[in-house]
């Protein structure tokens, strides 16, 4: 009888191991799936734009193009290799930030700063599309990847222009918010105060049951809209990613038809 009861422990101790190593095979087997999935997406979506460059340029190749419709296919190869090369990039950014590659010394970032660089950056495209872009509020420190923040602010901005009208406009927010309780409250509590950016766009709005759905890798509501526009479909997982390493939160507000705000909110540095 006192084996037995040494030994109860340990066998509860064995089944309790069991069921973890359970756990961890499942786990590892659903990541297993998601990279595959992931590897197999990405496959087919290099495969598109490179069957229309290999058909274009064989077309030029064997002299079967006109002289005066060379430079439209000459065009469309160029933007089906920029569409390659965005999707490359993208994928290459995913896969840094999910090696936690951006490294770990952390720098001072003003997003307002930043958010008027990206601004500049996208100028030629807002006026391609004919939006206003526009950028307000005031200096707000944050913490982290003067890299990513600029990719994930460059993304958001992009989205507001893509998916929107002629003549319709993108507000980019950026501002610092005071501590709930200046002095300092209880422990845990918001004692350093937060940067809240806001990016509003007048487009189609997002509907209500897809608003978690459009951070999933490759997902989109309108697929001929969003590779029209040169949208690879990874922008807003890389967002979701960045805005999680710099410790924030990221929300999605929209009316259908009204527009569309995403409000991210960091610790202040
Ligand atoms: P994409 O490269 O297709 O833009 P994203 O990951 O950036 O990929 O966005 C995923 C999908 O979410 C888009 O295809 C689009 O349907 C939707 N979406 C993103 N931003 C907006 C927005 N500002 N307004 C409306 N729809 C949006």
């Amino acid at each position: 009888n006192e084996i037995y009861e040494e030994m109860d422990p340990l066998l509860i101790r064995i089944d309790e191991q069991q069921r973890l190593l359970k756990q961890q095979n499942r786990e590892l087997a659903q990541a297993e799936n998601l990279r595959r999935d992931f590897s197999s997406n990405v496959s087919h979506e290099m495969k598109t734009p490179l069957q229309v460059i290999s058909g274009y340029a064989e077309l030029m190749k064997n002299d079967m193009v006109q002289p005066a419709d060379r430079q439209k296919f000459a065009a469309l190869i160029y933007e089906e290799a920029q569409a390659m090369r965005s999707l490359i990039n993208d994928v290459l950014t995913l896969s840094r930030l999910d090696e936690s590659a951006f490294g770990d010394d952390a720098v001072l970032i003003d997003l307002h700063a930043v958010a008027e660089r990206v601004a500049g950056r996208l100028g030629s495209f807002a006026a391609d599309q004919q939006v206003q872009v526009r950028v307000e509020g005031s200096a707000a420190r944050i913490a982290g990847s003067e890299t990513l923040s600029e990719e994930m602010l460059y993304n958001l901005i992009e989205n507001g222009i893509r998916y929107n009208h002629e003549g319709g406009s993108v507000v980019m927010r950026v501002e610092a918010e005071p501590p709930a309780r200046p002095g300092g409250g209880l422990p845990g509590e918001d004692a350093v105060g937060q940067v809240v950016v806001r990016v509003s766009d007048t487009g189609p709005g997002i509907p209500e049951e897809l608003r978690e759905k459009v951070f999933e890798r490759f997902f989109r509501v309108d697929k001929s809209r969003s590779k029209e526009t040169g949208g690879t479909g990874l922008g807003l997982a890389i967002v979701k990613h960045a805005v999680l390493y710099h410790h924030g939160s990221i929300e999605v507000e929209s009316a259908e038809g009204a527009g569309t705000t995403f409000v991210l909110r960091f610790p202040a540095a």
